[in-house]
């Protein structure tokens, strides 16, 4: 049926797009309000959802910091735009941020670094503009650690392969989205073999399917070294979860700060934008917050929901405010010259319909994610050897006493003590160095010959002979996947 002429094709493609808007806490409300009145002004067509997050909520009792409510609208919109959360001293175990991530399994959190008129830094001038394509769900910021003795701590630092291939893929991704040429792959895969370097070979592996992009690896320490040399070089990054949180927050910092660095957390479900900064609680309040930060995410959401038009509007607007510099913030206006929110946002206003000659020219299409099936990811090696086991052994003892202990404890067992190693250096047999020895020693045992079964009965057997003289914390398994050491060499 032919639609009536006041719901042609170009008015419903014009519909409304549901968006949850959370404004979070502190400075939250004012930026997301002075956000909303800019893009309702460059004629967005968004229907906002508004939803409650942060310390209000954790303060009703809400022990994850979002209620129900809020993930529903979320689950509903799939994309929400996202003021800056506090987790009040007393509340909650983590905060409703990481909630948000992990509940929606936002994996990719994409951070554009560019340079900004009017912004001065000691870097104007160099045309910097890369993307920081950081993970955001595996890593050490999965939260599992474990004290192991009462003073050694661990954390464990969990890299999956598939985890490595969803942001790459993102990363490829980015950059065909916005034309970029060039991924870096950043890694300490020279420390952290299996690791990081699961991510090195990952990527490698990966980017050769992106026919259009060159690729590289750089060392992660280097990377950081080269952004502040020669952060020209860069196009689009990509690194593991504490890498790039570190990395994003330096590039920022080439650009004008926290306070004007967007951000987008991706996941195949849902898309959330954000400012990078906090809720500036000294500032809340106070009418004087910058909202570009929030703005500047906002233009990233409008791209994602394809509407293109209006993100280039907006995003010549604000780069005619900045490089004018007329009724900008305090945070970013020569010393005292600082306007209130209010006058920045209608400065902004006013300028729509201006065009900026300092807004590089791209062509942006959507960003094309790869959809991943829902099952629980398992590959299957092909052979699988067990070759021994680490026992985790705390001792005030020193290491000569430690291997004749644990020494005749494998006598009679199926293992053989190989080493012992205190936090990665060898320390039995010695090795005539300096380390310092903390209470927290590793035990490397060989099988004497392979087990017949799955080696459990052997691994029991010989950590009851080690209960007897030392409290051991926790053991790993020592195998190999396809005749290779799944283990770090001692
Ligand atoms: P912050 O809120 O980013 O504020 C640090 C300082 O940066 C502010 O005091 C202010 O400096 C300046 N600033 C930040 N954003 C600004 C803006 N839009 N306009 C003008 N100035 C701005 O960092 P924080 O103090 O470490 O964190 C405060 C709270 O925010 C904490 O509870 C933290 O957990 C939370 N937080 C949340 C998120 C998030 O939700 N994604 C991120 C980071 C922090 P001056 O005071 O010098 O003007």
């Amino acid at each position: 049926m032919p639609l009536p002429a006041e719901t042609a094709p170009a008015e419903t493609a014009r519909e409304k797009v549901p968006v949850t808007a959370i404004p979070g806490d502190g400075i939250g409300r004012e930026v997301m309000a002075a956000v909303r009145q800019v893009l309702d002004a460059a004629g967005a067509r968004i229907a906002w959802e508004e939803a409650l997050a942060g310390a209000e909520a954790f303060r009703k009792g809400i022990s994850t910091g979002a209620p129900q409510e809020t993930l529903d609208s979320i689950a509903r919109t799939g994309v929400a735009l996202k003021g800056p959360l506090e987790t009040p001293v007393g509340y909650g175990e983590k905060s409703a941020n990481v909630t948000l991530r992990k509940i929606f399994e936002m994996y990719g959190n994409v951070r554009p670094v560019r340079e900004l008129p009017g912004i001065h830094t000691p870097f104007s001038g160099r045309g910097i503009d890369f993307v920081v394509v950081r993970e955001n769900v595996e890593d050490v910021y999965a939260g599992i650690e474990h004290m192991q003795t009462p003073s050694v701590a661990q954390c464990l630092k969990l890299i999956t392969e598939v985890g490595c291939e969803r942001i790459v893929r993102l990363a490829a991704a980015v950059a065909e989205a916005e034309g970029r040429k060039k991924v870096t792959v950043a890694t300490k895969a020279n420390i952290m073999k299996l690791t990081e370097g699961m991510m090195k070979r990952v990527g490698e592996q990966v980017l050769k399917d992106y026919a259009g992009l060159t690729h590289e690896h750089m060392i992660v320490d280097n990377c950081a070294h080269q952004m502040v040399i020669r952060p020209e070089q860069f196009d689009v990054t990509v690194m593991t979860n504490m890498n790039g949180d570190i990395l994003s927050d330096l590039a920022a910092g080439l650009v004008g700060g926290l306070g004007v660095a967007p951000s987008a957390n991706l996941g195949d479900h849902v898309a959330m934008f954000e400012a990078v900064h906090g809720s500036a609680p000294q500032i809340a309040g106070k009418g004087i917050a910058n909202p570009t930060a929030l703005l500047l995410s906002a233009l990233m959401l409008l791209r994602h929901i394809g509407d293109f038009a209006t993100a280039r509007k907006v995003e010549h607007a604000l780069y005619v405010t900045l490089e004018e510099g007329r009724d900008l913030t305090g945070d970013i206006a020569p010393e005292g010259q600082g306007a209130p929110t209010r006058a920045f946002v209608e400065r902004i206003i006013a300028n729509l319909g201006r065009e900026s000659e300092k807004v590089p020219e791209r062509e942006y299409r959507p960003i094309a994610l790869k959809q991943w099936p829902q099952i629980t990811w398992y590959r299957a090696a092909t052979t699988r050897e067990l070759v021994g086991v680490d026992v985790f052994v705390e001792s005030e003892r020193d290491p000569h006493a430690i291997g004749i202990t644990l020494g005749a404890a494998a006598e009679g067992s199926a293992f053989t003590l190989a080493g012992i190693g205190s936090r990665g250096a060898q320390v039995w047999p010695a090795m005539g160095g300096h380390t310092f020895l903390v209470d927290h020693f590793r035990a490397r045992f060989l099988f004497k010959e392979p087990p017949k079964g799955n080696g459990i009965t052997e691994i029991t057997d010989l950590l009851q002979r080690i209960g007897r003289q030392h409290n051991w914390m926790h053991i790993e398994k020592l195998q190999r996947f396809d005749g290779a050491p799944a283990y770090s060499v001692a």
